[in-house]
């Protein structure tokens, strides 16, 4: 007796909504339908039978994931193949150049510590009072 109470969309017989409730795929379709044979002024029939062709899948199906046979996913498929195949063969010589690149870090980092050295000498010079601006530029 319960179900027969609780609400029961005549449209699609779905129970969590009332026939006139937007969530309603069959009303949305139903009023959709009604726009294209008012707008193009054709019978609701025939409007249904253009709007079935186009829209009822689309309102219908639940939203999927494209086909593999789809050219865009193909594509992807194959990039990640090519992907794959590129960090397989990179990476046993990536791994060799990180380990040459430490070790460049290494002699890297020791030159800083020296430009370092030499820029705290090139601040100490530069902390020198500068010379008065009204000093002759020329000597005559
Ligand atoms: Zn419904």
């Amino acid at each position: 007796m319960e179900a027969l109470c609780s609400i029961k969309c005549v449209n699609c017989h779905s129970p969590s909504h009332e026939a006139d409730s937007d969530t309603c795929p069959e009303y949305v379709e139903m009023k959709a339908i009604l726009k294209t044979a008012a707008t193009q002024g054709i019978k609701i029939k025939e409007a249904r039978l253009q709007h079935n062709r186009q829209f009822s899948k689309a309102v219908l199906c639940p939203p999927q994931a494209p086909p593999l046979s789809d050219p865009a996913s193909q594509q992807v498929t194959s990039l990640q193949a090519q992907t794959k195949l590129i960090r397989e063969i990179a990476i046993p010589s990536t791994n060799a150049s990180i380990q040459s690149l430490t070790q460049d870090l290494e002699e890297t980092k020791g030159k800083f510590e020296h430009i370092d050295a030499r820029f705290d000498g090139l601040e100490k010079k530069n902390r020198k009072p500068a010379p008065p601006p009204n000093l002759p530029t020329s000597i005559n």
